[in-house]
C-alpha cells in the first residue's frame, strides 16, 4: 500500500491532493500535514465522501526538522510531497534523509530572508560566477546529492508547471523529435482576468520577489544577466491571442544546461499586463518587496509579508478568474543531419480547473504534475537514488499521466520563432 504525506495546504496542495483522491488506485492513502491544521481538516472533510483515498491530517511546523521527521516517521510514507514554501525545502529534505524515505517538490530553494548575514556570504561567494546573481538556484539542493545516493533515496526537485513539464517537454523532444538542439525557449503565459487592480496567482511573496529579481538567460556555456523586464517580446499565443512577454531568470534553465550540454541557448519569457507592472515597480521603489524586517510602531514587520496579507489570497481567485494559460516549450535543433523546429504546449482553462477542484489554473497546472511526478515515484518508474530534476526521467509516462489527469500536450512543427 501506497503512502504519500503531502506538506501544505495552499492553493498548489490543494489541487495535487484532489488529484491524488481521482486516483485512489495510485493514492490509496494520504497524509495532509501544514501550518493550520484547520485548513487540511477542510479540505478532507470536502475530498472524503468521493474518494476511496484514505485522508488523514496533522499538524506540522516544516521549519522544524524534529518535528517533522517526528511525523513521517510516525506516519510511515514512501514519498513526502512538499508544496509548502521555497523556504522549506531545506528543512523537509533533512527530515526526507533522517526518517528514509524520497522527496518531491515544485519550486527550489530560496532563503526566506536574503538580508541573513550567513546567507549573504555564501550568495556573495557564488555571485563570483560571472553573469548569475539569482538568489534562488540548485545549488543548494544540489549539495544534497551525495547524501541522497548514499541513502538510496531519490528526490526530485521542481515538478510543477514550470519548473516540471517545460523539463519533461525538453527530454520528450530530445526522445522523440531531435538529435541535438540547438535553442529552447519557454514561453509560460496566462492569459487570465480575475478583475482585481492587482493580484498574484501563487504565493505573492515567492512571485513577487522572482519576477523582480534580474533576468539571465545561457548562451554558449555562460550566464548572460540583465537588468529585470529589460528583454521584451510580442507573441501569438495559441487560444490566448497576442502578448507582451518578458525575459526572467527561472530554475529549469540552470538543470537544462548540464543535461542538455550541446544547447547554444535558453530563455525564459513570462508575458505580463502593463497594469501589472506598473504596480509592482510602485511597490518596489517604495520598499514593499523588501524581506528585510523593520520597526513599525513597536512591532517588527517584514514589508512583503505585510503586502501579502493585503493581496487577494491565490486560493481565492479561483471563482473570479477567466480565460487561459498557454505554457510550453519552442526548440531548433537538427535530426538526421536535418534543421528542424518543434513547439510543445498545454492550454489549460481557468473556469474549467475551477468547475473540476475549485482552484485556477496557475494552482492546476502546478498541482496535477505535482501528483503525476509523485505517482511515477510512488510506482517505481522514477526512481533513481540521488538528487535530480524532471528532464533527468523518461517523459513517456509522465506526459501520459498528465494527459490522463487534466493538461494533454499540443504541439507543431511549424513555430513562430520568438526573434
Ligand atoms: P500557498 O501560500 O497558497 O501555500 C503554502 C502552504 O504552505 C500553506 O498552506 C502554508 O500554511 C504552508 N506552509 C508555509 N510555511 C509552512 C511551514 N513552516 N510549515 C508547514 N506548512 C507551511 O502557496 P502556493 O500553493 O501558491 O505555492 C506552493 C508552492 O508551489 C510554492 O513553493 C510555489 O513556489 C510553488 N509553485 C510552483 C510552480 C511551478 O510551476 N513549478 C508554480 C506555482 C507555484 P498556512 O496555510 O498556515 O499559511
Amino acid at each position: 500500500m501506497a503512502r504519500l504525506l503531502i506538506i501544505g495546504c495552499g492553493g498548489v496542495a490543494r489541487v495535487a491532493i484532489a488529484k491524488c483522491c481521482q486516483n485512489s488506485e495510485a493514492f490509496p492513502e494520504i497524509m495532509i500535514a501544514s501550518r493550520t491544521v484547520s485548513k487540511c481538516e477542510a479540505l478532507a472533510e470536502e475530498l472524503r465522501p468521493n474518494t476511496k483515498t484514505v485522508i488523514e491530517t496533522a499538524q506540522v511546523d516544516a521549519d522544524n526538522v524534529e518535528a517533522l521527521t517526528a511525523l513521517i516517521k510516525s506516519y510511515g510514507p514512501d514519498a513526502v510531497l512538499n508544496v509548502a514554501l521555497p523556504y522549506q525545502d531545506l528543512t523537509i529534505m533533512d527530515a526526507c534523509l533522517a526518517a528514509g524515505v524520497d522527496y518531491i517538490d515544485t519550486a527550489n530553494y530560496e532563503p526566506e530572508n536574503t538580508d541573513d548575514p550567513e546567507w549573504r556570504e555564501i550568495y556573495e561567494k557564488r555571485c563570483k560566477e560571472p553573469g548569475f546573481s539569482a538568489y534562488f538556484d540548485y545549488s543548494w539542493q544540489w549539495a544534497y546529492r551525495k547524501k541522497f545516493e548514499e541513502a538510496g533515496l531519490t528526490a526530485l526537485l521542481g515538478c510543477g508547471f514550470d519548473p516540471g513539464v517545460t523539463q519533461a517537454y525538453c527530454a520528450y523532444t530530445k526522445k522523440h523529435e531531435f538529435d541535438t538542439i540547438d535553442t529552447i525557449d519557454i514561453l509560460d503565459c496566462n492569459g487570465g482576468d480575475h478583475g482585481y487592480a492587482f493580484a498574484t496567482n501563487f504565493n505573492p511573496e515567492i512571485n513577487l520577489r522572482e519576477v523582480s529579481a534580474p533576468g539571465s538567460y545561457w548562451e554558449n556555456g555562460h550566464w548572460v544577466e540583465i537588468p529585470a523586464m529589460s528583454i521584451k517580446r510580442e507573441y501569438n499565443l495559441d487560444q490566448v491571442g497576442d502578448k507582451d512577454m518578458y525575459l526572467l531568470h527561472h530554475e529549469e534553465i540552470e538543470s537544462l544546461a548540464q543535461n542538455i550540454p550541446e544547447v547554444q541557448r535558453i530563455r525564459f519569457f513570462m508575458t505580463f499586463r502593463q497594469s501589472y507592472l506598473t504596480h509592482m515597480k510602485c511597490l518596489e521603489d517604495v520598499g514593499m518587496l523588501s524581506t528585510t524586517p523593520i520597526q513599525f510602531e513597536g512591532h517588527e514587520i517584514v514589508p512583503i509579508q505585510f503586502l501579502k496579507a493585503l493581496l487577494p489570497d491565490p486560493a481565492s481567485l479561483g471563482p473570479r478568474t477567466h480565460g487561459k494559460t498557454n505554457i510550453g516549450c519552442i526548440f531548433t535543433g537538427k535530426k538526421d543531419g536535418q534543421e528542424k523546429q518543434y513547439y510543445i504546449y498545454n492550454v489549460c482553462d481557468h473556469q474549467e480547473c475551477y468547475r473540476e477542484v475549485g482552484s485556477q489554473a496557475i494552482s492546476y497546472t502546478t498541482g496535477v504534475p505535482a501528483m503525476c511526478g509523485s505517482m511515477m515515484m510512488l510506482t517505481g518508474k522514477w526512481t533513481t537514488p540521488g538528487v535530480h530534476t524532471v528532464e533527468e526521467f523518461d517523459p513517456d509516462p509522465f506526459l501520459e499521466a498528465l494527459g490522463k489527469y487534466g493538461l494533454p500536450h499540443q504541439d507543431t512543427h511549424a513555430p513562430v520563432l520568438v526573434p
